[in-house]
Formats: structure tokens, C-alpha cells, sequence
């Protein structure tokens, strides 16, 4: 295992997240809103680059208002952490110390009678408890607005998740170099996130091993079958790197593959290629779906390909926007999202390939590039 040094992210600035803030008031206020409210979870880190070590039943919350600069309201016992955090000092930070209602604290900040937008993090009580406070508010929800202001990367943001993906790919060339056959699933799940970590990821998502049948199983993370010899091995492994996202997927084999393995390998490649070629600003999501299912239906496996073909990937390993039928968004350049096609033979194996995909002004860049051919391993 190589550990070697691992490049420093460059700093976002206070002027980048000052930035982000105003984008979201000025979405709020294009949707007929006197602000945005937003609780821990993904649209914070974005926005401020604070996450509470422990999300409780305190309220925090930052206040996009178009009546008023930046305000994060925090616990005051959280003070000094959410002052730590980068994108802070665009905000004024205000507190409510424990014994008083915070909702209370909340409402001096609002209009008795606004319409605010809320991040779909906020905890049901905290909402409820804003009503209770100023009954005359009304609240939506940004589920379709806020993530796809995310959707769209800077570029300091495309280094980071480029960073996360060759740190995947360091980690895949490494994992064909260990024994897959006689272990367990867990424990080559387990060699996937140390090497996660060695290429310089601070948090590992998922580890999924899929061998033989549980291949088949999409949503299979890893077991304690043994790998024998013969099988086919879904591999999907990702995490975040300067708190932006990796997700990568290649399918291996153990020995010899049969000639049916090495059929559907060829077509589910040839699906993900199709996928990526679709890539162009303007073209919408379903339209990458549909270049890789097209290829997949063609050659008899349409039923087998039982999810959508992408997600988005940014602060989190799965947001939108989403490669499916039906999602018109069109692609801007600067999306990233995952093109994974698979095709899922139950009770026998499965096939998956993904790449994270940057749109660019000339089509679809991968930020993953490892080998897409059917690499064996022992
Ligand atoms: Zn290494
Ligand atoms: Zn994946
Ligand atoms: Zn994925």
C-alpha cells in the first residue's frame, strides 16, 4: 500500500461561501420568498462549511433573508465551533443559551408574516416549533431548488472531487492486487476502505463486494460469503475527500470468466461509454439514462438493469441531479454525477461500471479512469 503525500485542498474563501449565500437568497426571492432557512445537513456544509459534531435537538440555523445579512443562529454552548467553521465569517453569528425557547429567539429574526424556504434537513420539530412562534409564516420546502443551486461546481470544487476520484481509482489498481478467492466479502470490503484512507479520504461511505449472487443485488454491501473461485465481484466504493465525494464501481473476476460473464461485462461497458458520450450542456439528465439503457435493452438485458443510470455527487456521495426517466433538468457545465449502468442476474451475478462525470462546455469529462475492461484477479 502507497500512502505517499497527499496535496492540500485549496481553501474556499469567505467571499465563495458569501457568494453561495447570496445565490440562495436571490433563488428565494425568485420563488416569491422572503428568505431561506437551513438546518444542518449537506446545504450547510455547503453554505458555511459548519456541521455540528452532534446534530441535537438544539436549533441551529442559518437565516437567508432578503431583509438582512447572513445570520447563523447557533446554540450558544456552539459557538465557538460554528465560529471555527470556514465560511462563518460571511455570517453574523447569533446564540440562545440553554432555558430559553429558541423558537422565541428565532422569531425577533423573521417577518410575523413571511414565506421562507426550508432545506430538507429541518427536523419536523423545529419547523413546528417556527409555526408555533409566528403562526402567520408560511413555509416551503427547496427540495428541486436548493440541491441543484449545489448541482453546479466551482472550480475549486472540481479539484476536490477530481482529488476524491483519483484517490478511488490509487484504490481500485490496488485492490486487483490482493487475494479475492477463499475470503470473505467483509474483508476485501475492509482492504477497499483502509486504502480509501491511505489515498487520503477522511471519510469512507460504502465498501460494497458483491460476489456471485449477491452481485445480483444492487443494494448488497458486503457479507460473509467467500469468494470463490469463478465468481464475478462487484466492486462500489466511496467516500469524501476535502469533504467532496468519490463513488466508483468495476466489476471483477475471480479466474477464468465464462463466456456469458465476459457478454454481459462487454455490454454494460459499452452502455456506460454511451452514457458518458450523451453528456452535453443543455442535454437533459434522462437523456444520459436513456444512451445507456438503449444500449442494455438492445442486447435482451432491458429488465435486468434495475435502477437509474446516475446522481449527482458533491458535499454528499448522492444527491441530485439524477440520470433517470422523467428528470428534464438539463446538464450545466460544471454538474458532476455518476454514470453506472448494471445489469443484475438474480441468483447468479451482476455487472456494474461507474465513472463520476464532470460536464464541460465540450462534453463529459470522467474523473474516474481506471481500466473499464474486465480485470482479473486471484
Ligand atoms: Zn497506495
Ligand atoms: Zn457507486
Ligand atoms: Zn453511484
Amino acid at each position: 500500500m502507497s500512502t505517499g503525500e497527499h496535496p492540500a485542498a485549496v481553501p474556499f474563501t469567505t467571499a465563495d461561501y458569501a457568494a453561495r449565500m447570496a445565490r440562495v437568497v436571490d433563488e428565494g426571492r425568485t420563488a416569491g420568498l422572503d428568505g431561506v432557512l437551513v438546518t444542518p445537513g449537506p446545504d450547510l456544509v455547503w453554505l458555511t462549511g459548519y456541521q455540528p459534531t452532534a446534530i441535537t435537538e438544539r436549533l441551529t440555523m442559518l437565516l437567508l433573508t432578503t431583509d438582512r445579512e447572513p445570520t447563523l443562529l447557533v446554540p450558544t454552548l456552539e459557538r465557538p465551533d460554528a465560529e471555527a467553521a470556514e465560511g462563518t465569517p460571511a455570517t453574523t453569528v447569533a446564540d440562545w443559551p440553554d432555558g430559553v425557547d429558541p423558537y422565541d429567539v428565532a422569531q425577533a429574526l423573521l417577518r410575523p408574516d413571511g414565506s421562507y424556504g426550508v432545506s430538507d434537513n429541518a427536523w419536523a420539530m423545529h419547523l413546528l416549533g417556527l409555526q408555533a412562534a409566528l403562526p402567520a409564516t408560511r413555509y416551503q420546502s427547496l427540495t428541486q431548488r436548493l440541491p441543484m443551486l449545489r448541482a453546479v461546481k466551482d472550480d475549486n470544487e472540481l479539484a476536490r472531487l477530481a482529488a476524491a476520484g483519483a484517490a478511488a481509482d490509487a484504490t481500485y489498481e490496488e485492490i486487483l492486487g490482493v487475494p479475492f478467492g477463499g475470503r470473505r466479502e467483509s474483508e476485501v470490503a475492509a482492504d477497499l476502505a483502509d486504502l480509501l484512507r491511505a489515498h487520503g479520504h477522511e471519510q469512507v461511505d460504502f465498501t460494497v463486494v458483491g460476489s456471485g449472487p449477491n452481485g445480483a443485488n444492487p443494494h448488497h454491501e458486503a457479507g460473509e460469503r467467500v469468494i470463490e473461485e469463478g465468481d464475478c465481484v462487484v466492486l462500489d466504493f466511496g467516500g469524501l475527500m476535502f469533504g467532496y465525494g468519490s463513488d466508483t464501481s468495476r466489476t471483477v473476476c475471480v479466474g477464468e470468466p465464462t463466456a456469458e460473464i465476459r457478454e454481459v461485462h462487454d455490454v454494460v461497458r459499452a452502455a456506460q461509454q454511451a452514457g458518458v458520450d450523451a453528456v452535453r450542456p443543455g442535454v437533459a439528465c434522462q437523456e444520459v439514462d436513456r444512451a445507456a439503457r438503449r444500449l442494455i435493452t438492445e442486447a435482451g438485458y432491458g429488465d435486468r438493469f434495475i435502477h437509474r443510470t446516475g446522481h449527482g455527487i458533491g458535499v454528499t456521495t448522492h444527491e441530485p441531479p439524477y440520470m433517470i426517466e422523467g428528470e428534464e433538468q438539463p446538464l450545466v457545465p460544471g454538474m458532476c454525477f455518476s454514470v453506472e449502468p448494471g445489469i443484475y442476474l438474480a441468483g447468479r451475478f451482476g455487472v456494474r461500471i461507474e465513472d463520476i462525470v464532470a460536464a464541460t462546455a465540450d462534453g463529459g469529462r470522467r474523473l474516474n479512469n481506471t481500466d473499464h475492461g474486465l480485470r482479473l484477479v486471484e
